[in-house]
């Protein structure tokens, strides 16, 4: 193992002699950390308590169970070993390399395995009706039968001579322009720094310590959960023997809805009313919501009702999770005038402009030009005209006699 330069650099930088005065104290209290630190990882006894309970179980004295908060050995090994964090981050290892789910050395492994995060993806009535969600899950669970050892009851693991039982093999590594020398799990007794010849392997798991096995595993996913909220079934992930099992991570991702819009806990969607109906009110259930409910609207004669304009519905948005609570459900009206379709008869016609209030007091002008217009202009078009080209202003003298000798 080559954890002693990194303990010496980190005592060394650490220790009370070797900072101003003013510093002292806190390096005198991180000196000590640090020693503890490595008493805890050299410790089988107080490495176990550590990966158990964490720093708090020691606190400074270097007993477990006394409380109160110290420096916590996480942030020690990290600085020490440059960011790797955690007792996953072995001392030693190739700061190239990936760290995330390597094996440790014997007997220091990683506390927690690596967590499986992955996207669940859900309708939005999913998430205002709330789920739960079955499913089959493959995962490697310790062997039942050697309780994770490898080798069968009476064998003894055999000392590995490649790596002469330190799990660990010291490789050069040529980084472009300079070697550089580095450690890596031995590939021998992959890290363990022994293995059992294939006579004593477990006959279950032959040697490999852990099984597949699969479980039904569920998956709540309460009322009013949103995109991003996370449910995390504990210790559900791969078992790695001697570590505590991480977790299986989902991070919800909702559908988009064809009807429904939500921002927090509101949501909004858009409203057909015909023209009468906003001008003569209304009583009709005028949208379906996420549990199927009718929404239904009364606008009353006589208030009319304008494109654009939005009706908000408290209480009537998505679920607020742990609570009875809820969002606002907006609705955007959207006046639909009739179509081509629509052909009254000149009666009618005369009876609605009768009917219908009359336009403002008519502009006043000197010179008055009726022109021709298309009535299906399309807004894309607007400002692509040049106004320096010349021949435009031309095409428009041309035109105006032929307008006059039509009329
Ligand atoms: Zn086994
Ligand atoms: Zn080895």
């Amino acid at each position: 193992m080559t954890t002693s330069s990194g303990k010496d650099k980190a005592a060394l930088s650490s220790h009370p002699d070797k900072v101003p005065e003013e510093e002292r104290p806190t390096a005198e209290i991180r000196f000590k950390s640090v020693q503890e630190a490595y008493e805890i990882l050299y410790d089988d006894q107080k490495r176990e308590i550590y990966d158990r309970h964490g720093m708090s179980a020691f606190n400074g004295s270097g007993d477990p169970g006394m409380g109160g908060a110290g420096p916590d050995l996480d942030d020690i090994l990290a600085q020490m070993f440059g960011g790797m964090g955690g007792m996953g981050g072995m001392p030693g290892m190739d700061p190239f390399g990936g760290m995330g789910g390597m094996p440790g050395g014997p007997g220091a492994g990683p506390r927690k395995s690596r967590n499986e995060e992955q996207d669940y993806e859900l309708s939005l009535v999913d998430l205002y009706k709330g789920k739960t969600v079955k499913f089959a899950s493959v995962k490697n669970v310790i062997c039942s039968l050697c309780n994770g050892k490898g080798g069968k009851e009476k064998a003894k693991a055999k000392k590995c001579s490649t790596c002469d039982g330190v799990g660990y093999q010291e490789v050069i590594r040529n980084m472009g322009q300079f070697l550089t020398k580095a450690t890596q799990p031995c590939t021998t007794c992959n890290g363990r720094g022994s293995f059992f010849s294939d006579k004593d392997k477990c006959k279950k798991c032959k040697g490999k310590r852990t099984v597949e096995s699969k479980k039904m595993l569920e998956l709540y996913i309460p009322p009013g959960s949103k995109e991003g909220d996370k449910i995390v079934l504990e210790g559900e992930a791969d078992q790695v023997p001697d570590q505590e099992p991480g977790d299986i991570v989902f991070r919800l991702v909702q559908e988009e809805h064809p009807v429904f819009e939500r921002a927090g806990a509101d949501l909004r969607a858009e409203i057909d009313v015909t023209l009468a109906e906003a001008l003569t009110g209304f009583s009709r259930v005028v949208l379906k919501h996420l549990d199927e409910r009718g929404i239904e609207i009364t606008h009353p004669a006589g208030k009319v009702l304008e494109s654009g304009q939005v009706l908000k519905v408290a209480g009537e948005g998505m679920p607020i999770k742990r609570s009875d609570a809820r969002g606002d459900l907006y609705l955007i009206v959207n006046v639909k005038f009739p179509d081509e379709k629509w052909k009254p008869s000149p009666a009618v016609l005369e009876k609605l402009n009768e009917i219908l209030p009359k336009p403002d007091a008519p502009i006043e002008a000197v010179i008055v030009d009726e022109v021709e217009y298309d009535p299906k202009g399309n807004m894309q078009e607007f400002g692509s005209k040049d106004t320096q080209d010349g021949s435009a202003w031309e095409d428009e003298e041309d035109e105006e006699p032929a307008q006059c000798t039509a009329q």
